[in-house]
């Protein structure tokens, strides 16, 4: 993620802090310099600090809680709404999930509660004397009572059941004991969406930044959704159960009027380019060739106007990671090919595509339409 600086490891986990974070500690210090002067500036700074470790201490409680059911975490993201776990997979059982997705809130919980036994202790039980509301003043219980109220924020945020947030996990996963995960999914980002849509509007009479919250929910839910999707579609299949096996390929000598030729007589965008042996070069895209007829001529080799860097699977991996690379990658196709290291065939994101409209058109049958029973 480039938005993301890493600021420290524990274990397998490496800490990154997301770049709106960082503005966010900026707004809040600029805030509380404006209100209050330098030294409100330096509270208000020791406090975002404190609630930083909050927030990570609430990742953490994911990554603990995850890690006993032998899922690694590759890092965390702190956002100024929370932070994320980037879990390698879900766990299997709903019931971990639910274990996992409430670990974290969970955790703000105990530090909430563990701040209120201190303040009463402090303040001397509840009724407040002149001398207890003097030391609710001093700095030093302000901030915790500030810090107990932003972990309460912190739980009941986190638990509004719309993803990204624990909620819409806790949600997903309390519905997939009852009708499946990939259902699941869909009815818990309806109900992430409906309510985004709700924040929005709601922001709209009243609060600017619930709007800012409303649209990433949304997407988030979306994006979820179709994560989900292709999770489910591509699980237990192959690489060469979904790869193209029929196409056009080109030479390391053609020229791009060769290619203009393959354009014209196949439905195919992009253009594997093969040497003798077989082995894939790179990619000719549509764009790309279109773009160098026009500036440098039909006779320019293809290999000079190609995409190099294309990756390659062998046709036996797994479907799921090959359309990991495929979306996180910026790459028109990945290569696919035997052991021998010879093309046998091509992923493109437009057959991926067609891969998830026919799992969506597919009757459900139990819980994976594709092979593997569970
Ligand atoms: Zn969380």
């Amino acid at each position: 993620m480039p938005w993301s600086l890493t600021i420290g490891r524990l274990g397998e986990t490496a800490i990154r802090i997301h770049v709106t974070f960082l503005l966010f500690l900026v707004w809040i210090w600029a805030a509380y310099y404006r209100s209050g002067g330098s030294s409100a500036a330096w509270e208000g700074v020791l406090f975002v600090a404190l609630l930083f470790a909050c927030v990570l201490l609430h990742e953490l409680g994911h990554v603990f809680a995850a890690r006993r059911y032998g899922v690694k975490t590759p890092d965390i993201t702190l956002w100024p709404f929370g932070g994320i776990a980037n879990l390698e997979r879900i766990p299997e059982k709903p019931s971990q999930e639910l274990v996992v997705a409430i670990a974290g809130p969970l955790v703000n919980v105990v530090i909430a509660l563990v701040l209120l036994v201190i303040l009463s202790a402090t303040l001397g039980g509840t009724d407040l004397t002149a001398d207890s509301l003097a030391k609710i003043e001093d700095p030093r219980t302000s901030i915790l009572v500030k810090l107990a109220g932003a972990n309460i924020f912190l739980v009941v945020f986190n638990l509004i059941p719309a993803f990204p947030m624990d909620g819409g996990r806790a949600l997903r996963a309390l519905l997939a004991m009852r009708i499946g995960y990939s259902k699941a999914t869909a009815t818990a980002a309806s109900i992430g969406q409906g309510l985004a849509i709700g924040m929005g509007l709601l922001g709209i009479f009243t609060n600017p930044m619930l709007m800012i919250i409303g649209v990433f929910v949304f997407l988030a839910a979306s994006g979820e959704a179709g994560q989900a999707q292709l999770k489910e579609a591509s699980r237990g299949l192959l690489v060469s159960d979904a790869m193209i096996t029929h196409f056009e390929t080109l030479g390391p000598q053609s020229t791009v009027d060769d290619a203009a030729d393959a354009l014209i007589r196949s439905t195919q965008k992009e253009f594997p380019v093969v040497d003798g042996a077989g082995h894939l070069r790179g990619v000719l895209t549509r764009d790309a060739m279109i773009r160098a007829m026009k500036d440098q001529g039909p006779q320019t080799a293809v290999i000079e106007v190609m995409q190099a860097d294309i990756p390659v699977v062998e046709a036996r991996s797994k479907l799921d990671a090959a359309l990991k690379l495929i979306t996180s990658a910026q790459v028109p196709a990945v290569g696919v090919v035997d052991v021998s290291g010879k093309l046998v065939g091509l992923l493109t994101p437009e057959n991926v595509g067609e891969l998830m409209m026919l799992h969506a058109a597919r009757p459900e049958r139990g819980a994976h339409p594709f092979g593997r029973a569970g």
